[in-house]
């Protein structure tokens, strides 16, 4: 069986995935608070985790991989939607949860997990494993309010290397009299929203975040299972806290974050044109955008996969126009090709060390570049790529240098009537794109424009 190596935030080195019941390796991903679409750089750790769940099922048996992704439907974020919106929280999450499986699955091409646990379905365990936590001198409650207490928990901050002390030394907010030390963390607070408040032992109220993944992860994979992801962002508190909680809750304070999952995983930050993404800079994009602006699924999913998940990953204009352009030519060559019944035991191994799906890609390149069609077709799959559902992008006519000029030039003519509010030839302009088939979108960075399967050249020619 192939050895998988997988780098190990807690240990800081590639460790040999040792499954601890090879016939149900077992992955938990922590997934989005669902209060609005998912942005680009939320989309690297689905597409990340979604190749590690792609290279299990190849190695154990599809039906040998079990992977939990959550839904944190129940957040501050979630509650101010609600309020500013006047809308019902769970109208709000269920909508988000639609959205992020049509941009995820369908949109980028990610398997869904086995299991998809919204956290208000496992409250009764969330409060079971608090009330554990608290019978062992691990929490206790003030006001309805219910705190974990880091300082009956000997190796706080094992996974992250913190020290108790640095944590507080670092801290310079206001801290909560109730609290008995500034880093202890709330497993429970009261609440009085509608959707948002829940009976407790503790009075009407709400789940703290990290307690969530502690109750969901042990209720669906067990006490202890083999991997644990999300982005590096989620190391401190989060992890560290889920560490915490699951820990004491088993009795096993003493030990290391591997008492919980065998190895942490976590993808680093992607980041835009160099720069953090951001709604002030104007370069914050969720995936719908991008969908929707006429960038195929695929390529933004090669994207993701053409840096490995370690390294910050840059986004660019300029490497999207590759990403498309080598797509667009496997494509072809593929077309009509019935994959090779093996996979390239080259790939998988590139693959079984630590994800390297750049390596993936490189190969990719070699088998297109001499024209191994069946070989490229069986091996792309592995990374989700050249299926059947996220084709059909790539038979959209292309435009030329020519078409690209006139249709810019006609925009430039649509705008400048706008301005001088001749509307009537502006909306001549935009129905004679249409007659032509060529799809014209107005978003807040400019017009943007796609040449739709039935693009008629010669009456884009004859408009004026
Ligand atoms: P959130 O909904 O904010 O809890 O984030 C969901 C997931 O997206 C988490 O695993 C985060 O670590 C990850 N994430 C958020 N922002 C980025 C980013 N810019 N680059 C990569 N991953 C991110
Ligand atoms: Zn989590």
């Amino acid at each position: 069986m192939t050895a998988i190596e997988l780098y190990n935030t807690a240990t800081r080195r590639k460790e040999r995935l040792k499954p601890l019941d090879p016939r149900n390796v077992r992955i938990y991903v922590c997934g989005p608070t669902v209060y609005d679409r998912a942005h680009l750089g939320n989309a690297r750790p689905v597409v990340v985790f979604d190749v590690l769940f792609r290279l299990l099922r190849h190695v154990y048996g599809a039906e040998h991989v079990t992977y939990a992704r959550n839904y944190t439907d129940i957040d501050d974020k979630i509650i101010a939607r609600a309020e500013a919106t006047g809308r019902k929280v769970r109208e709000i999450t269920d909508e988000t949860i639609r959205w992020y499986e049509e941009d995820m699955e369908a949109g980028l091409g990610t398997l869904p997990p086995t299991h998809k646990p919204r956290a208000t379905e496992y409250l009764g365990q969330m409060i079971a494993m608090i009330e554990r936590l608290i019978a062992k001198g691990h929490a206790y409650a003030v006001d309805g309010e219910v705190f974990f207490r880091v300082r009956s928990d000997p190796r706080y901050g094992r996974l992250s290397g913190r020290t108790l002390e640095g944590m507080r030394a670092g801290e310079r907010v206001e801290v909560d009299p109730r609290k008995e030390d500034p880093m202890d963390f709330v497993l429970w607070k009261p609440s009085d929203i509608e959707g948002a408040a829940f009976p407790s032992p503790w009075g009407m109220g709400r789940p703290g975040w990290h307690i969530e993944c502690s109750a969901m992860a042990e209720e669906l994979l067990g006490e202890r299972f083999d991997i644990h992801g999300g982005g590096r962002d989620l190391i401190f508190p989060h992890h560290e806290n889920e560490i915490a909680q699951s820990l004491c809750a088993h009795g096993l304070e003493s030990g290391g974050a591997e008492g919980m999952a065998r190895i942490w995983m976590h993808n680093e930050m992607l980041q835009v044109e160099g720069k953090k993404m951001s709604k002030s800079l104007g370069n914050f994009f969720t995936v719908r955008d991008l969908l929707d602006r006429g960038i195929p699924g695929e390529v933004i999913r090669f994207m993701l996969l053409s840096t490995h998940y370690r390294k910050p990953m840059d986004w660019t204009e300029a490497k999207v126009r590759e990403a498309e352009e080598t797509l667009r030519r496997w494509r072809g060559l593929v077309e009509g090709t019935e994959p090779a019944a093996e996979v390239a035991m080259a790939v998988v191994d590139a693959l079984a060390d630590d994800l390297n799906t750049p390596l993936v890609l490189a190969q990719l390149h070699e088998m297109a570049r001499a024209g191994r069609a069946a070989e490229l077709k069986a091996n792309a799959a592995l990374m989700g790529l050249l299926g059947d559902e996220l084709g059909g992008w790539e038979r959209a006519p292309q435009a030329g240098a020519d078409v690209a000029a006139r249709i810019e030039k006609l925009l430039a003519a649509r705008l400048a009537a706008r301005k001088a509010k001749d509307f009537a030839r502006a909306d001549a302009i935009r129905e004679g794109f249409t007659a032509a088939g060529v799809v014209i979108k107005d978003t807040p960075e400019g017009t943007v424009w796609e040449l739709a399967p039935d693009f008629d050249p010669a009456k884009l020619e004859a408009l004026d």
